[in-house]
């Protein structure tokens, strides 16, 4: 397997960065998860906009970001056989130096990692079926809009959702169900779907908006709004989304039947919508 790292691609086993990497030491970075079909990258324009903002917010001054699309093309290239969907991971690090918490001045060059991996989908029984989600609270920090490296809440709140044998956890901050450990929340009530507005409490999926801007081209009412827990285990439908999630229905949250227990119509329509769009741009 083939990786990128720091201006060089090289066998992963070869790949080295220094114990002092801030991202190591401090989690003082940040990622993007893109997916990519046939080759093809899909949604690029928007993971480099996020990117960029991400940068912006932790103030890593990354030279040329718009380059990494051509590194991700060559790791999928070069990374045989990725012809079908794989996973470009990316990551950006402030950088290597002694361990300080302001940033090293003067500063030093970013780490960047990236990787091209198969990516196998959901189990078509769980598109079927449909998922299961449990609720815990969230312990993250208020800048959520952030695709920060620091996971922790995120990671402990999937292994809780794991251990109890769901899909999903679901982040709950004040009585509002925000979204899922690595999915924005969607739910669906009287045929009007709604989802948190984009706010530092939530990412901004680009998954999220995409089905957004789906649900208003098909006629589907749709709301920016809270959703209180009471509203989630109230909701006709409810569904989470994800460059790997895609569109996936949820038919249970803490243990409670959502709707009558299978995935309803609007989330069908929707993922069916989602994937044609995911077809179109691999075709280019
Ligand atoms: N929220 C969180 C916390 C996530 O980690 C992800 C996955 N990156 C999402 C939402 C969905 O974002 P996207 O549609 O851009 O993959």
């Amino acid at each position: 397997m083939l990786v990128y790292l720091d201006g060089a691609v090289l066998p992963l086993a070869q790949a080295r960065i220094s114990p002092e990497d801030r991202a190591f030491l401090f989690a003082d970075g940040i990622y993007e998860a893109v997916l990519a079909r046939g080759g093809r990258l899909l949604f690029w324009d928007e993971h480099e906009r996020r990117l960029r903002a991400g940068l912006a917010a932790l103030q890593i001054d990354l030279p040329d970001p718009a380059a990494l699309r051509g590194v991700a093309e060559e790791l999928l290239r070069r990374n045989q056989p990725l012809g079908g969907d794989a996973l470009i991971y990316l990551q950006v690090s402030r950088g290597a130096a002694p361990r300080l918490h302001a940033f090293p001045s003067p500063p030093v060059p970013p780490t960047v990692y990236m990787t091209a991996r198969a990516w196998p989908g959901h189990p078509p029984v769980l598109v079927a079926g449909g998922a299961t989600a449990l609720t815990v609270a969230d312990t993250r920090w208020a800048r959520c809009d952030v695709k920060s490296t620091s996971l922790l809440a995120n990671v402990l709140a999937q292994q809780q959702a794991k251990e109890a044998g769901a899909h999903e956890a679901i982040f709950v901050r004040d009585g509002i169900a925000l979204e899922g450990s690595h999915s924005n929340l969607f739910a669906v009530r009287g045929g009007e779907v709604s989802t948190y507005p984009a706010c530092n409490y939530i990412l901004d999926g680009i998954t999220r908006v995409a089905v957004l801007a789906l649900a208003a081209a098909m006629g589907i009412p749709t709301r920016l709004g809270a959703i209180p827990l009471a509203e989630l285990y109230a909701a006709d439908e409810v569904f989470l989304t994800g460059t790997t999630t895609e569109v996936l229905p949820v038919v249970a949250v803490d243990g409670r039947r959502i709707g009558d227990g299978l995935p309803g119509p609007i989330t069908g329509k929707l993922r069916e919508a989602y994937l044609l769009q995911v077809d179109e741009r691999a075709r280019g």
